[in-house]
């Protein structure tokens, strides 16, 4: 409870998702940390990529009044073409340039809490888990990237009663993961590509320690698995053969489609970022049922989203 050393342990969130009803059973409360060791590139949250707090620059807010110049102690900001920008070799993330800014052009994204200050959150709706069968997830960017503080949250809402979900790529150590799993009741593990060089080439890593994770994790804890379906990437029928085989294998009770969507590229512009990922489009709800229909035929539990 209060008091222990673990809750005034610090990280940085991007966001608290209230009433989430797809991030486990039930209404639950997901919290995002920033900070992921994966480069997706189709990847729709670009600011919880890195773990430290940035800023989002809104160009239609911006009345060029240059405070935002004026402040900054880097030299950082210029105005290039009518529009702010900021040079993200230079800037220290000191804020002062979102603090002179009244009109809301530059917004943080990045909130840095202590475990207390979450739980403090997440316990508002305990309401609503008790009677919806709901609890907290913790999401992100990877939540295991900061993860003595993932564990510290996990811990306080199990000691609260709190039903608690861990939203995982699985790419950590096994040891790290079995500390946290300890403090889990439901894994939502992210598998993205059965083939190696293919998960190298679309996430920047291996997929060697993700798979071995989800064997591990599939034996000592209850675990969902979950399949972003990206079109020219991990769509072929090789693949999807290859996860529903898989799911099978290790006898998960539910596999979700997480069909890729386009809403999270203009948050790349707003970052000083490109989007340059080859995979694009969305994927046809013809598809989407054709692919569910493998899991199915296999006899998994497969459902759109959720
Ligand atoms: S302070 Fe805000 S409104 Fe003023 S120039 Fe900078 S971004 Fe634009
Ligand atoms: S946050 Fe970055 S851009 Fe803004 S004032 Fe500080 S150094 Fe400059």
């Amino acid at each position: 409870m209060y008091g222990k050393e673990e809750d005034n342990r610090r990280g940085v969130i991007f966001n608290i998702q209230k009433f989430s009803i797809h991030d486990g059973p039930g209404i639950r409360t997901t919290v995002f940390l920033k900070g992921c060791p994966l480069q997706c590139k189709w990847c729709s949250n670009p600011e919880s990529i890195s773990p430290s707090p940035e800023i989002m620059v809104y160009d239609a807010r911006c009345i060029h009044c240059g405070k935002c110049e004026e402040a900054c102690p880097e030299g950082a900001i210029v105005a290039i073409e009518g529009s702010e920008r900021i040079d993200l070799a230079k800037c220290t993330h000191c804020m002062e340039c979102v603090k002179v800014c009244h009109s809301k052009a530059l917004e943080r994204t990045g909130t840095d809490m202590t475990v207390r200050e979450v739980i403090e959150e997440v316990e508002k709706d305990s309401l609503f888990y008790q009677n919806s069968g709901g609890g907290v997830t913790l999401s992100g960017g990877e939540p295991l990237f900061q993860w003595r503080f993932t564990r510290g949250i996990l811990q306080e809402c199990k000691e609260m009663g709190f039903h608690t979900a861990l939203d995982t790529t699985g790419y950590a150590s096994w040891e790290v993961l079995e500390d946290v799993l300890r403090y889990v009741d439901l894994v939502l593990y992210d598998i993205k590509h059965m083939d190696d060089q293919c998960h190298m080439e679309g996430t920047g890593v291996s997929n060697t320690r993700i798979l071995e994770n989800i064997r591990r994790t599939a034996s000592v804890v209850r675990t969902w698995l979950r399949f972003p379906v990206i079109q020219g990437f991990n769509d072929s029928p090789e693949n999807v053969d290859g996860v529903a085989s898989l799911a099978l294998e290790l006898g998960l009770e539910k596999v979700s489609l997480l069909p890729y969507h386009e809403w999270g590229t203009a948050k790349y512009d707003k970052l000083g970022k490109r989007y340059v990922s080859p995979y694009s489009g969305q994927i046809s709800d013809e598809r989407l049922e054709e692919i569910k229909s493998v899991f199915e035929k296999k006899g998994v539990v497969t459902t759109l989203k959720g």
